[in-house]
């Protein structure tokens, strides 16, 4: 978490597991390039128009913090643009996420996946993702996430 009104790379490849655990969670070139655009085109536009920090939840997976994710149980999907670096979760903070949801819906962002989450401890928070020049502005209102 930050309290910089601009995004660092770093913010989305921390992962509380791939420490824990000690793994690698670099990205390669192509999805390097994935996170950049998915920070300039997306979620740096969406922390400006808040002008509050945005904090990313879930960033980032390689494909080794995959298969740990997937030896603790969690489920975690297979064809996931985490996994390519083109999707983030999120909540901006002190907002109401239902309200931020709402509001990317309607704004000009352009977007792969916008999704509204939520889990059975009553956590939500925004998945969005970005795939530059396929963007499908698929919307999904209520998904339940691991
Ligand atoms: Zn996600």
């Amino acid at each position: 978490m930050t309290d910089k009104l601009f995004f660092n790379m770093s913010e989305l490849i921390y992962s509380d597991t791939a420490i824990r655990y000690n793994i690698n969670n670099m990205p390669d070139i192509v999805h390097l390039d994935n996170i950049q655009k998915l920070i300039h085109y997306v979620l740096q536009p969406i922390r400006l128009h808040y002008g509050v920090p945005v904090d990313i939840t879930g960033g980032y997976r390689s494909r080794l913090l995959w298969q740990k994710l997937k030896d603790l149980g969690r489920n975690p999907s297979k064809t996931s643009q985490h996994l390519t670096g083109q999707a983030a979760d999120f909540i901006v903070r002190g907002k109401n996420t239902k309200e931020v949801f709402n509001w990317i819906k309607s704004s000009g962002i352009e977007f792969d996946q916008l999704i509204y989450e939520y889990d059975s401890q009553g956590n939500v928070w925004i998945h969005i993702s970005y795939n530059h020049g396929k963007n499908r502005r698929q919307v999904i209102d209520n998904y339940k996430g691991c």
